[in-house]
């Protein structure tokens, strides 16, 4: 599922090929997504240049003079940009093309995402955009989990999941901000001291930064993904996340699985506590 450091690369390799391009055409499909495509609403952006592209937490949102878009990765969704006269993969329910023989496609083969314009003036409040805690990349990480310590009692990883704390934040680099931080997932917020508070802090901003850099690293090498390729995901080393019964690469210590609040857990037994 597409975290913050995915959604800023996709945000950036976009805005690279796009911005300020005009689009000419739009192409709506008709399956469901998680919230409907309004062919109307799309058609209001024809003729009009994207102007920006910004991210909140795991959203993009963007302008296009009077028009605004939402668009929610979801599970397996992502933005595609390519030439008009290329491969158009399936599972492509949305196409914006732009001037310059290039479109830009949301393609989501699971449906869990969305893409929804509005008039622009809608987007900053648009339901949830207001309700989302801090950019942890910007935002004071630290008083956010303080603050979550003093009311809430679940397991930290549950936490640090609730995009009303931390907004963009979700189960990989939870997992691998805890490891790294020693603290295990299961722990409740409540009982951790504000010295290992701090710690966690400083982790979940070093992984997602260092996350954000790798994908930016591939966006040097290849621009704008062309054609049929994937979007510009990258290969980011992960010390825990999936590597259940795979040697620690701190002590070597085998890492475990556990389920918390429906979705797995990765954690070193040793390491963490
Ligand atoms: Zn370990």
């Amino acid at each position: 599922m597409p975290e913050l450091p995915e959604v800023e690369t996709v945000r950036r390799s976009v805005s690279v090929a796009l911005l300020g391009c005009r689009v000419e055409d739009v192409e709506t499909g008709s399956l469901k997504l998680r919230l409907p495509l309004d062919a109307e609403q799309w058609r209001q952006v024809i003729g009009q240049r994207l102007e920006s592209l910004d991210r909140r937490g795991k959203y993009l949102l963007a302008r296009f003079g009077d028009v605004g878009a939402v668009v929610h990765l979801g599970m397996t969704g992502r933005l595609q940009v390519a030439y008009s006269d290329g491969f158009r993969p399936p599972h492509t329910h949305l196409v914006l093309r732009f001037e310059g023989d290039r479109e830009l496609r949301f393609v989501d083969p699971r449906r869990f995402g969305f893409a929804v314009a509005m008039p622009a003036t809608e987007l900053d409040g648009y339901a949830p955009l207001p309700q989302l805690g801090p950019e942890p990349l910007e935002g004071d990480v630290l008083a956010a989990l303080v603050a979550a310590a003093r009311r809430l009692r679940a397991p930290v990883r549950n936490v640090l999941l609730d995009q009303r704390v931390l907004a963009g934040v979700g189960n990989i680099y939870a997992c691998e901000a805890l490891h790294r931080a020693g603290i295990r997932p299961a722990r409740p917020v409540s009982r951790i001291s504000p010295a290992r508070l701090a710690r966690l802090a400083d982790s979940i901003g070093a992984v997602l930064r260092e996350a954000v850099a790798a994908g930016g690293t591939t966006l040097a090498d290849g621009g704008f993904t062309a054609s049929d390729g994937q979007a510009g995901y990258f290969a980011v080393q992960l010390a825990v996340y999936g590597r259940e019964g795979l040697a620690c690469g701190k002590c070597g210590t085998a890492i475990r699985r556990r389920v918390l609040g429906g979705r797995s857990a990765f954690f070193c037994p040793s390491c963490q506590r």
